[in-house]
């Protein structure tokens, strides 16, 4: 039926308004935002921009995802909403598939582009990306993704790599827009507010979770990165190691890097310009060049899951299927999981990671070398365990970590942490120990370390009886470490393919640095780089 001038219009037979949509990910802020910028400056064409952030319920499913990911992500896009209301439009939020937001967006509006950032993921995103380029395709929207970082996408030239990392990190920051108009009829699409966050039932790791965790926002992270600036940074270098000084004097900007509200390329600048004040004391020197090489090294692991996506799940040198998967003792992964090995400074940083979500380091490669080495466990479900305890969980990052750590990389030197040692070195009073451990809160210095030592008598005037009140260690640390050792050397000597998997790999993602330095030319350099990372294999360096 033909609508007469006095019918009211139905919404479908509306003009449909041009958009653009601003798909935020993993880049909660609106400063430094290429999207964003890009898509506010057509405006001018009468298009309007669609902040959107699709909160996706599979993800929140996936066993690397957890309470204390979103708990950070919804108060980082309430401060998003805040700064982009003030700006003119509010973030509009929607609970279900990208795809079947797009699509019910698009029969609502004329959508000219979607706009966002690269994303470098896990496999789950990779493959909703993979979904999403095929819908703008088959629709005929023009997908605009600008680079988050330093990351590559379809990048084969490592050697090339630090060049391309440091041009982008110079180059101008983006200025985020002075408005963006309304959408008013964003109301007859769907009646209800646009910022709506939902309530997930997600994995909870410990009740007061609340009282110890990092917070999100923008405002929270320019506050941090200020405080270690003017302040916290001083001590860095000497003080990252130990979990006593490690919390304080770290930059503690990790979720904040990891979910954006403050761009690394920012970072970065802001941090050179400090570096160049006049007569700078040496200790913020050293500090202020060490962290500079850690937010390369940030780009630098995140680049390989970025270039092989597989790395989450597959052994990075596949000579290792088998290594460790068919051993895995469920006994050992939940006391470590839950901070009940016998050893006091593995159990400590491990119900310190569960209460605060964060630790440093040192302790994160402690925890996998244990797991790897003197438990024998495959490296997948204690990452998946460690990815949900981290606030500033980044794939990239991570599973590049994990297989360094548990040695499967094949092109790193192995390190393997003795936790007794690691526990006279970084915590020789206890403290930390105590802290987390409050079962042997009466032991002394001498027994703190290896509580199992101390005579029963002394155990039961303490209060606390080691197999009791506090577990028996679960394994004997140093025999354990000797059978790994062995179990190691007799699996390469069986796959004499190792030693070419390894070449392959390192070609293709390892670090350059020392290359650079090297004095030997072309080619031949580049061999020689990689016979000092392969020989460095036949080191076991107790740490
Ligand atoms: C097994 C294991 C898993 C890890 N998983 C993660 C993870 O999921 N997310 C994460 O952000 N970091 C991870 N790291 C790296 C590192 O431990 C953390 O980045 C760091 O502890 C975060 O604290 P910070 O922000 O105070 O770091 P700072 O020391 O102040 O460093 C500043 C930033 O540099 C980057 N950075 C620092 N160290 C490293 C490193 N070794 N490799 C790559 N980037 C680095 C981070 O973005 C960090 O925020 C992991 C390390 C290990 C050993």
């Amino acid at each position: 039926m033909k609508s007469t001038p006095t019918e009211p219009l139905s919404k479908e037979s509306l003009p449909k308004e041009s958009i653009v949509i601003v798909w935020f990910k993993r880049d909660l802020r609106i400063h430094d935002h290429e999207p964003l910028t890009t898509a506010a400056s057509l405006q001018n064409k009468g298009i309007k921009v669609l902040p959107l952030y699709v909160v996706e319920p599979d993800y929140w499913q996936l066993p690397d995802s957890s309470a204390r990911h979103w708990r950070f992500i919804s108060q980082s896009l309430a401060e998003l909403n805040q700064a982009l209301l003030s700006l003119g439009q509010g973030l509009w939020v929607e609970h279900s598939t990208v795809i079947s937001v797009l699509q019910k967006l698009a029969a609502h509006f004329n959508i000219v582009g979607l706009y966002s950032h690269q994303e470098s993921g896990n496999l789950w995103t990779y493959q909703r990306d993979k979904d999403v380029t095929i819908w703008c395709l088959k629709n005929k929207i023009k997908w605009h993704e600008s680079e988050a970082y330093g990351v590559l996408r379809r990048f084969n030239d490592r050697d090339r790599w630090a060049y391309y990392w440091e041009k982008y990190m110079v180059r101008e920051k983006s200025i985020a827009p002075v408005s963006l108009a309304k959408i008013e009829s964003l109301k007859v699409y769907n009646d209800r507010p646009g910022f709506d966050l939902p309530a997930l039932d997600l994995t909870v790791l410990e009740r007061d979770e609340n009282k110890h965790l990092q917070e999100g926002g923008r405002s929270r992270g320019s506050a941090c990165f200020k405080s270690f600036l003017n302040e916290r940074g001083k001590q860095y270098s000497f003080n990252m190691s130990s979990p006593l000084t490690a919390f304080r004097s770290c930059s503690r900007l990790s979720p904040h890097i990891a979910f954006g509200t403050l761009s690394l390329r920012e970072i970065v600048q802001k941090l050179r310009k400090q570096a160049k004040t006049p007569h700078l004391e040496d200790s913020w020197k050293r500090s202020l060049r060490s962290f500079d090489s850690r937010l390369h090294w940030h780009c630098h692991f995140i680049q390989k899951l970025e270039t092989e996506p597989l790395f989450e799940t597959h052994n990075m040198l596949p000579v290792f299927d088998g290594l460790r998967e068919n051993a895995f003792n469920e006994d050992y992964f939940e006391a470590w999981k839950s901070g009940n090995t016998g050893y006091p400074f593995i159990d400590a940083c491990m119900r310190c990671l569960r209460h605060t979500g964060w630790l440093n380091f040192r302790m994160r490669a402690m925890l996998v070398s244990f797991s790897s080495y003197q438990l024998w466990l495959h490296w997948q479900r204690p990452a998946w365990h460690l990815a949900q305890c981290f606030t500033d969980y980044e794939p990239g990052i991570h599973y590049s970590q994990i297989q360094m750590q548990s040695g499967t990389t094949g092109i790193n030197t192995l390190r393997i942490y003795n936790p007794v040692k690691q526990s006279q070195d970084q915590d020789p009073k206890g403290v930390f120990i105590k802290r987390w451990v409050p079962e042997l809160s009466e032991y002394n210095d001498e027994y703190i370390h290896e509580p199992w030592t101390m005579p029963m008598a002394m155990q039961q005037q303490k209060g606390c009886i080691i197999g009791t009140s506090y577990p028996q260690p679960i394994v004997e640390h140093v025999a354990a470490l000797r059978e790994a050792r062995a179990k190691f050397t007799a699996f390469k000597q069986h796959h004499p393919e190792f030693w070419q998997q390894a070449q392959a790999l390192n070609a293709k993602h390892g670090s350059r640095k020392r290359k650079a330095k090297s004095k030997t030319k072309g080619t031949n350099r580049k061999i020689a780089n990689t016979r000092i990372d392969i020989d460095q294999l036949s080191l076991f360096q107790p740490i």
